[in-house]
């Protein structure tokens, strides 16, 4: 794929530039954002801009009101929070009214900052509306899309908008594809990979597209469960995908084929119940007892994990490792949080509960790179072309 232009190679002094940016934040059940991280992420875009003398306009969606207004989903707070964050007062625009909007941007000088309503609240955002894309690309001069964690959708405010502005990435989305590219295309070897969570469907690509590159792909977690369905295992409650089970078992011959090293647990803690209070036991995985669920990747296995963790010249971590939420399945991902922190290599960590998991044991300023982008991220690690990014102008011609 050719590079992308960036930001940096933008004339955009005094111009209105519209920014794409991912606030799609955490809040907690009082709609106070429970985590800011992704628009920390998006202040060196916002800030470079803002230096260069720049009308920024910042675009967002926020939760999935599907084409609605929803009152609880508006971006005030956001606004509120980025303005504490830039230490200069952000413009809300909470009209939907392309009028009202022009009128509300028309005062914004050069170094201003200004925020869109959630662009989810138009019902042509996600089935990308050419209208909607050239009314968002009339109230702009130029496109940056800064935001990796949308990138994988094609919506009239990442893709649409891209094609009718000179466009460009922005920094966030820079570091975040120069990052994952490296680590698929040159890793420092040895590269080990490490897929836990509960779908199957969802990263069943990625485990395909990293066998072919990485030295040892580990696979823990509830996915696990469907890989010792697979390979005939008892399984007794365990969370499984029955209809993966073909392709499962297609990627484990190919594994095989290509001599690679796919690690699947050795033992699992197991329980009764999913909850606090239950008796666990530890297992072989062939041994897992009927009406018992396996609910974390067990000691031996933990061992071995770590070991091969700590030992990587790069490691891409996504998906916890068993229940971690609570206390009894939770060894099995501390223990892979702490190895990952540990390592010397590169260490990327995507997917939004490995990265409550860091929190939660203090691990995260240890992570060389925790991708902002979930989805997002395990699209680019299958291998496929990300269409906000696919959409931006190719770099080489010049500053514009
Ligand atoms: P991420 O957000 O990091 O990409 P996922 O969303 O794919 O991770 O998976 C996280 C969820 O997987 C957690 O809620 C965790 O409880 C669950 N999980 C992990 N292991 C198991 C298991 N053995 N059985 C059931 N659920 C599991
Ligand atoms: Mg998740």
């Amino acid at each position: 794929m050719p590079g992308k232009r960036s930001v940096r190679q933008l004339d955009v002094a005094n111009r209105r530039v519209l920014v794409r940016v991912d606030f799609n934040v955490p809040v907690d059940g009082d709609g106070r954002i429970a985590d800011d991280t992704r628009m920390r992420a998006a202040l060196d875009t916002i800030n470079y801009l803002r230096e260069e003398k720049a009308r920024v306009i910042l675009i967002s969606h926020f939760g999935r009101p599907q084409g609605r207004v929803v009152e609880e989903l508006r971006l005030g707070a956001v606004a509120g929070r980025l303005s504490e964050l830039l230490g200069h007062p952000v413009v809300y625009v909470p009209s939907l009214d392309w009028p009202t909007v022009a009128k509300s941007l028309a005062g914004l000088a050069p170094g201003g900052v200004a925020l869109l309503e959630n662009i989810r609240f138009h019902p042509g955002e996600e089935t990308n509306d050419p209208g909607l894309a050239a009314h968002l690309a009339g109230l702009g001069d130029a496109f940056v899309n800064d935001a990796f964690g949308a990138a994988h959708r094609a919506h009239a405010s990442t893709t649409g908008i891209a094609r009718l502005l000179p466009s460009a990435s922005g920094m966030l989305m820079e570091k975040e594809l120069e990052v994952l590219g490296r680590a698929l295309k040159a890793p420092e070897r040895p590269l080990v990979t490490i897929i836990g969570g509960a779908k199957v469907a969802d990263k069943i690509g990625v485990l395909e597209n990293l066998m072919t590159i990485a030295d040892a792909l580990l696979v823990g977690g509830g996915m696990a469960n469907t890989f010792f369905l697979a390979q005939g295992l008892e399984v007794g409650t365990s969370l499984i995908e029955p209809a993966k089970v073909p392709l499962v078992k297609t990627l484990l011959a190919r594994a095989a084929e290509l001599g690679r090293r796919l690690v699947l647990p050795m033992d699992v803690v197991v329980a009764r119940e999913k909850a606090t209070g239950s008796v666990t036991r530890v297992v072989p995985i062939h041994a897992i007892p009927k009406g018992w669920a396996a609910l974390d990747i067990g000691p031996s296995t933990r061992e071995e994990f770590a070991r091969l963790a700590a030992s990587a010249g790069t490691v891409i971590w996504n998906g916890p490792m068993g229940v971690f939420e609570l206390e009894p399945f939770a060894a099995g991902t501390e223990a892979v949080a702490r190895a990952v922190a540990a390592c010397p290599g590169t260490t990327i960590v995507g997917g939004g509960d490995s990265v409550a998991a860091l929190e939660q044991y203090g691990l995260a300023g240890k992570i060389r790179h925790i991708s902002t982008g979930g989805g997002a991220a395990l699209e680019f690690l299958e291998g496929r072309q990300l269409p906000g990014v696919a959409a931006l102008d190719d770099a080489g011609e010049g500053t514009v």
